[in-house]
């Protein structure tokens, strides 16, 4: 007999193989037992190549070979080896998907045979083994972008039935989804033009994340009338409890320095260039390296952070008197040379409202200086949706230089210059006048 072994790789061979393995065990058509020893056969082949595992080898060798010898012997298998033969294979497979997956980058592929997709759905069903839901995940995976609502409904769907999935798989993941406290609002409405006309876009596995406040995926949307991106579904809770915390792990009022601080001092000399007045406003801290280096280049410092630790420490570490609060509900009748407000935009639950509020903060001629993640930079051009800025999971925005430029345009905003950013791949920077 011709042997003719199926690759790994041609995952579409081996689900067809299985199926029909599968179909002669629940019809127990037994009559040609050449015909099915020779398909388990070349399975368990396939399947033992596969696997790495010595273990696992020898436990699927063992069952292979009893199924084979009843079939052999008594024409017939009995239904507690048929489905244990059936389980292990399945789960074997699975296994070998996963790890295809993860070292191949193979989740960074769509499937573009429906024929495949049915079958490794059929095949990676809800049976409860929580390798085969992650071999389901993988395969869900690959429609982040061809087809992001299905991607995310899968993936709430699997995590509504292993809500530890990645716990239990992954040693440095600890999320557990807990559809009781999390409770996304869905946004239908532009939140940044109130249009409806928005699309899906791109389905980001926040569960990879590993952070419990946060539902297991969340789907951007493309607006068709401002053509920028929002969430779809976001957490309701207030937004001080999902951002910051960037100084947990300070002690003793010593700060952590993430970036070089040099490349605070070029941008404040590139806001010279427009105003150098010295009454000075940030809004959102961050870790505090650039209030330090405001400090240091003899700014008229005051400050707003949302959360309400990193408010505490590096009000404390700065000696500055950092205003608690959320911009969007601050109010005060100070006016401001220079506005700061780095990578703030995209957490905001209205961005435009809050660029509108900066801009009536101004003086004449006062300078916003504003950061955020652009989804056309040159970053993303590149890396398209492997770029870590998909799965920002307190992220609620993201705009373009071309669909924020309208907007800046009707506030009254002039667009001075743009920088692509030192600190974050794919933000854009803009000094914007008024
Ligand atoms: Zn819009």
């Amino acid at each position: 007999m011709e042997k003719n072994i199926v690759k790994i790789e041609d995952f579409k061979e081996v689900f067809i193989l299985f199926n029909n393995i599968n179909c002669m065990f629940e019809n127990n058509s037994f009559d040609n037992k050449n015909e099915i020893v020779s398909l388990i056969s070349i399975l368990s082949e396939v399947i033992l190549n596969s696997s790495s595992d010595v273990n696992n080898q020898k436990i699927y060798s063992k069952i292979t070979l009893a199924v084979i010898d009843e079939i052999n012997q008594k024409h017939n298998v009995s239904s507690a080896n048929k489905s244990n033969w059936l389980s292990v294979s399945k789960e074997l497979l699975a296994l070998k998907y996963i790890q295809m997956n993860i070292e191949k980058e193979l989740y960074l592929q769509p499937l573009d045979d429906d024929e495949l997709r049915e079958m490794l759905f059929d095949f990676f069903d809800y049976s409860g083994n929580k390798n085969i839901m992650l071999a389901h995940f993988f395969a869900t995976l690959k429609y982040d972008y061809k087809n992001p609502k299905f991607c995310y409904d899968e993936i709430i769907r699997i995590f509504e039935k292993h809500p530890s999935l990645f716990s239990d798989i992954f040693q440095n993941v600890s999320y557990a989804y807990t559809p009781d406290t999390i409770c996304d609002t869905i946004y239908d409405v532009c939140p940044i033009c109130g249009s409806k006309t928005g699309e899906p876009y791109f389905c980001a596995a926040q569960a990879l994340c590993g952070r419990n406040n946060f539902s297991p995926a969340k789907l951007w949307i493309k607006c068709n009338d401002c053509s920028n991106l929002y969430a779809y579904n976001f957490p309701s809770v207030k937004n001080g409890e999902i951002n910051g915390h960037y100084t947990r792990n300070v002690k003793n009022n010593i700060l952590n320095i993430k970036n070089q601080l040099y490349i605070y001092s070029q941008i404040f000399n590139r806001i010279r260039m427009y105003n150098d007045k010295r009454k000075y406003l940030e809004i959102g801290v961050g870790n505090g390296e650039m209030l330090a280096v405001a400090l240091e280049m003899g700014y008229d410092v005051s400050a707003i952070e949302i959360c309400k630790s990193d408010c505490e420490t590096i009000s404390s570490a700065l000696d500055v008197d950092i205003k608690w609060a959320d911009f969007l509900d601050y109010e005060t009748d100070e006016k401001y040379d220079v506005i700061i407000m780095g990578d703030v935009l995209e957490h905001v639950l209205e961005p435009i409202k809050a660029l509108e509020k900066a801009y009536n903060m101004l003086n004449d001629n006062g300078v916003l200086w504003l950061s955020t993640p652009n989804f056309e930079s040159a970053t993303i051009r590149m890396r398209k949706f492997t770029d870590a800025m998909w799965n920002q999971n307190n992220h609620f925005t993201y705009f373009s230089y071309n669909g924020l430029k309208p907007f800046l345009d009707k506030i009254g905003f002039t667009v001075k210059r743009y920088d692509v950013s030192d600190r974050y791949n794919g933000s854009m920077e803009l000094i914007l006048q008024k």
